[in-house]
């Protein structure tokens, strides 16, 4: 873990920084899971890279020899002082001084006009809303290479339909073909956080895997069904109000699907079906 720890105390030294926990500030000091992050994202000349919180810079360092651009959005002002200073000397570097869920990603992407990847080791504190901006908002990118914690990193990664999946899993696979790349320990981070982390990358699917004919009422059949995990589909459903039980059940049984199934056993496609048969029923 040599140049990347080193760079890491030096920073932090000569800029009196401490991480800031209330940010998820956990610094990258293992070269070998930067170098993988970086061997993973597959960067090239033609990329845009959007990197979310860069922090002291270790990953954008690597990312700016390789990258056509690289635009890195940080909340901390502190950090942003840093990267100015270190990175004053690119001209294919921008800085964005910003909370990334107020960022206005399509527009960024839109005015770069370049093959667009996000890279991150994300803060922890806002893994779900992050992940869910960059997939729901239909952004023109090609790839999201990223550090979570280690059991968000199963649930996004996950298989529909088996007991590791959640409600995010069948969104995050309806966009995009997830991929586990490496767990990390702790010990790969200044301060280590209290979980094992992993790499994770989500190729954005240029078509859908299933037909959905209204993609409101099929992710809301989807929440629905897993906000009472232990319960049946018919009980989430008729619980929350989505549908009426009787008029559930008829479409449960035209499916030949048994009633008694939770969400977790149902596939993207099952899902799929039944939402289009709520929808036509309800025409
Ligand atoms: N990329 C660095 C590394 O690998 O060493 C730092 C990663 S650290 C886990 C997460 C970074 O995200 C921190 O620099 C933190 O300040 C920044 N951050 C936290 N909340 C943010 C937000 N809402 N928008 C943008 N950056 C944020």
């Amino acid at each position: 873990m040599e140049n990347a720890y080193k760079e890491t105390k030096f920073l932090m030294d000569k800029y009196h920084i401490s991480a800031n926990k209330n940010l998820g500030q956990n610094f990258l000091i293992d070269d070998d899971v930067v170098n993988k992050i970086v061997e993973t994202a597959n960067i090239s000349k033609e990329d845009l890279i959007i990197e979310i919180g860069p922090g002291l810079g270790t990953l954008t360092s690597r990312m700016l020899e390789k990258a056509g651009k690289v635009i890195a959005i940080e909340l901390d002002k502190k950090m942003v002082a840093i990267l100015q200073d270190r990175f004053a000397l690119y001209k294919n570097f921008e800085l964005i001084n910003e909370d990334v869920l107020k960022v206005d990603l399509k527009n960024l992407i839109q005015k770069n006009k370049k093959n667009t990847k996000i890279v991150a080791n994300l803060p922890y504190y806002i893994t779900t809303p992050i992940i869910m901006k960059l997939i729901e908002d239909k952004l023109n990118i090609e790839s999201i290479t990223v550090m979570v914690q280690k059991e968000v990193a199963q649930r996004l990664t996950a298989e529909p339909g088996t007991n590791l999946s959640g409600a995010i899993t069948y969104t995050v696979n309806y966009y995009c073909i997830p991929e586990e790349i490496m767990v990390v320990p702790n010990s790969s981070f200044i301060p280590a956080p209290e979980v094992e982390s992993e790499v994770i990358k989500l190729l954005i699917r240029k078509e859908p895997p299933v037909k959905v004919e209204n993609l409101e009422n099929f992710f809301k059949l989807i929440k629905v069904s897993f906000m009472q995990r232990r319960k049946t589909l018919i009980n989430g459903v008729t619980n929350s109000n989505f549908m009426e039980k009787e008029l559930f059940k008829q479409i449960l049984t035209k499916l030949e699907i048994n009633e008694k199934i939770r969400g977790e056993d149902l596939s993207l496609e099952d899902f799929a079906k039944i939402s289009n048969e709520c929808i036509k029923i309800s025409k």
